[in-house]
């Protein structure tokens, strides 16, 4: 099986860049149990131009990372400086001066009989492509309309599963979301939990305005613990002093809020337009989650200086 992906020429596995077309890892392999990051890397200056990269939060995902390992008992093996360094390396074999986005991945080896969740070693895949971004003042694509349902699909309950892990397993959940939401002609879906109360998007979190307050699932409603939710919650009320509160979320809410928009590293901040057909807010993209992407956008830039140490230069 090639860990391909994108057309990237080079990845790093096991200790060295390779190209992408020689990652190959085990048809034996556990991979279902698999854990990985997902990271972003933004050049400096204009979102959109090109230049050298710097790493977004690449601290707190690798901490995840080793959280995952941790919930899934999982031993990686490698420091996470010596991630960083490999990542560093595959950006430069690659000559990318463009944002690019960032995956390690640790795959469990072939596991003993009678195999599941038996694997004591792991392949380690550092695979790195290309995006383009949503954000940036006059980006057309970051104002797109986005219609969104609520899943038939709960979010794994999370003394099953934990959603707190990034595990490729959590991922068939939002995979059957995704494809609920494509066969009936929404562009994707948001997760009610096990109590019914709003849990996250398919591969983001989600935030909802009423009285001009961001408001935010806790941790408790089976979401990932995003990276970019906590940056968020950091930055909108210290920076632009927005308010945020983090509390249970009803259906009924998501209806009427003032505006809602996904966040994490894959969506950046996605501005929603409805859900469940019912439209969200007089405005479209709302206000508060413009003004939310316009600092995130200065933030990745190194424009906004006290949220330097966000940075790392790659
Ligand atoms: N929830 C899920 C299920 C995700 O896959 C992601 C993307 N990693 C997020 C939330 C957002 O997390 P982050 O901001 O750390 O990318």
């Amino acid at each position: 099986m090639s860990a391909g992906f994108h057309g990237a020429k080079y990845c790093w596995m096991n200790g060295k860049v390779i190209e992408t077309e020689k990652a190959l890892v085990s048809a034996m392999n556990e991979v279902f149990f698999g854990i990985f990051e997902g990271i972003k890397a933004y050049t400096k200056g204009d979102v959109l131009s090109k230049g050298r990269l710097n790493i977004f939060q690449w601290n707190a995902h690798i901490d995840r990372l080793w959280d995952s390992a941790a919930i899934c008992s999982i031993k990686i093996p490698y420091k996470k400086e010596r991630l960083l360094q490999a990542t560093k390396e595959t950006i430069k074999a690659n000559g990318f001066q463009s944002n690019v986005y960032i995956q390690p991945r640790i795959w469990p080896k072939e596991g003993a009989e009678p195999f599941m969740g038996t694997a004591k070693e792991f392949d380690v895949v550092i695979p790195i492509w290309k995006f383009e971004t949503l954000l940036g003042k006059g980006n057309a694509r970051f104002s797109k309309k986005r219609r969104l349902m609520v899943s038939s699909w709960r979010r794994i309950p999370s003394d099953a599963l934990p959603a707190q892990a990034k595990c490729w397993a959590n991922y068939g959940n939002s995979a059957l979301a995704v494809r609920e939401a494509a066969r009936l002609g929404y562009d994707g879906a948001i997760f009610l939990d096990s109590r019914g109360f709003v849990s996250e998007g398919t591969g983001a979190c989600i935030m909802v305005v009423r009285d001009g307050k961001v408001i935010t699932p806790p941790v408790t409603a089976s979401i990932l613990e995003s990276v970019t939710r906590t940056s968020v919650l950091t930055y909108a009320p210290e920076d632009l002093s927005i308010p945020v509160e983090v509390r249970d979320i009803t259906r009924a809410e998501l209806y009427v809020s003032e505006e809602a928009f996904l966040c994490g590293t894959g969506y950046e901040i996605t501005p929603i337009t409805s859900v469940d057909d019912i439209p969200i807010g007089e405005e479209y993209p709302g206000p508060v989650t413009k003004r939310i992407a316009e600092h995130y956008a200065e933030i990745l830039a190194g424009n906004v200086k006290k949220r330097k140490m966000w940075l790392t230069p790659a």
